[in-house]
């Protein structure tokens, strides 16, 4: 696409049609939690399942042949979008599983007691928990650095405070809750400097951004193939090689393994150790489906698309007597996630009134408790606009807005 055609890309999105039960067509501001799914990536999980559905990697039928073939093809595919090379992408269920592989495979095995992993408050429940257990099993010392509230960014000072004999850095690309896209190259460079090794959390960042897994230089980048146009229950972990060499294993049994005896069992080595069971099939054809769709956007014109739409839904929302934003969409690098509350109506009433108009949006704490606890708030309402969502949409869900707030919020 060389011009950036809204409808065209809508087209391509059957979900993007519906008329909910109360006569309203929908309007999907729920991008952050997942995106939709264009058909390309629908009709080639329906392909798989159709005509050549079979395991992968151990059969010697045509059917399995097939299978292991678009599995593969779609590891080549996923990796070259991210500058990476196959062997250095392990398909996981997504960002959760992926961070909690590094905790596992590599971070228990590499670190000891007394060691320092670095997060921040910006994190999601998914960068935290797995870090909090590893630290309960093996004694590592866990740093947060806290947001700069002013900025509604992270305190670069106090990272730089943070730094000092740290082991991992671990921070959000772009956060579910702000919107705001971290100065993850600074992070990174700092980090290097300091012999610490860092971890990327692109759950949301690669959905509104082209990530280079080897320019970035990160040791870990954690993807979800949901939240990019891609199926549920995949994603993967981009690691660095001379890390992949310092891994264990994660889940044991079938696949991960060269030999095993009652004795014992060997493993096999780099990505294969970290891959066990049944592999995510029709999953990596649908994400690698994703990625061909993907690859035909030009990501600065959607970047451009969702700042203008984002931008016109903040100044929008400003005007509305009630409403505290906690986003600036106007930073650099701001996905089209923008978290809000109105002061006299509750969060989840607010979702509520604004679904009756067909809206959906997301409220909670979106697994970013200690962002909330930052922010002084119990929850937030938010909407994440993604790449077809419209102007149209927008007046549609600010006229709602509007209405809710003069009626309900006086
Ligand atoms: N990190 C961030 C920033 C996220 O937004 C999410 C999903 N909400 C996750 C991690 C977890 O991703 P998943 O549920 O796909 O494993």
């Amino acid at each position: 696409m060389s011009m950036y055609d809204v409808e065209e890309i809508r087209s391509d999105f059957p979900i993007l049609g519906r008329i909910l039960p109360n006569g309203k067509p929908l309007v999907y501001f729920d991008n952050a939690a997942t995106s939709q799914k264009p058909n390309a990536v629908i009709d080639a999980m329906s392909t798989y399942y159709k005509t050549y559905n079979s395991n992968a990697h151990r059969g010697a039928h045509t059917l399995a042949d097939e299978a292991t073939t678009a599995l593969e093809d779609a590891r080549e595919s996923i990796a070259a979008f991210f500058g990476a090379t196959p062997s250095n992408l392990i398909y996981t269920s997504g960002t959760t599983e992926a961070i909690n592989l590094v905790a596992y495979a590599w971070a228990r095995k590499n670190l000891a007691e007394g060691d320092a992993v670095v997060l921040t408050e910006m994190e999601h429940h998914a960068d935290i928990v797995p870090w909090q257990e590893l630290s309960k099993e093996i004694g590592i010392e866990l740093r947060y650095v806290p947001l700069d509230l002013e900025k509604m960014s992270l305190d670069m000072e106090a990272y730089k405070h943070a730094l000092p004999g740290a082991a991992l850095v671990c921070v959000v690309h772009t956060s579910n809750v702000l919107g705001t896209r971290n100065p993850i190259e600074e992070i990174i460079a700092l980090a290097k400097a300091s012999g610490a090794r860092t971890l990327i959390d692109a759950a949301q960042g690669a959905s509104h951004e082209r990530i280079n897994f080897e320019e970035l230089g990160a040791d870990f980048v954690t993807l979800s193939a949901h939240k990019m146009a891609g199926p549920t229950g995949i994603g993967g972990l981009l690691i660095a090689n001379d890390a992949l060499a310092q891994c264990g294993p994660f889940l044991t049994g079938g696949q991960m393994i060269r030999s095993v005896s009652t004795d014992g069992s060997v493993y096999r080595d780099g990505a294969a150790l970290l891959e066990t069971g049944t592999p995510r099939i029709a999953e990596a054809i649908g994400w690698g489906a994703a990625i061909d769709w993907l690859s035909k956007i030009d990501f600065d014109q959607m970047h451009d698309h969702i700042k203008a739409l984002a931008m016109m839904a903040y100044e929008g929302m400003r005007e509305i007597d009630g409403i505290t934003l906690y986003s600036d969409p106007s930073r650099p690098g701001s996905s089209g996630t923008i978290s809000f509350l109105h002061e006299r109506i509750a969060s989840d009433d607010l979702a509520m009134l604004l679904n009756e108009g067909g809206i959906a949006l997301r409220t909670g704490q979106h697994c970013a408790q200690p962002l909330m606890d930052a922010l002084g708030v119990a929850s937030t309402n938010r909407i994440s606009l993604w790449l077809y969502n419209t102007e149209e949409e927008i007046q549609s869900f600010l006229t709602h807005l509007r209405m809710v707030c003069e009626r309900f919020g006086a």
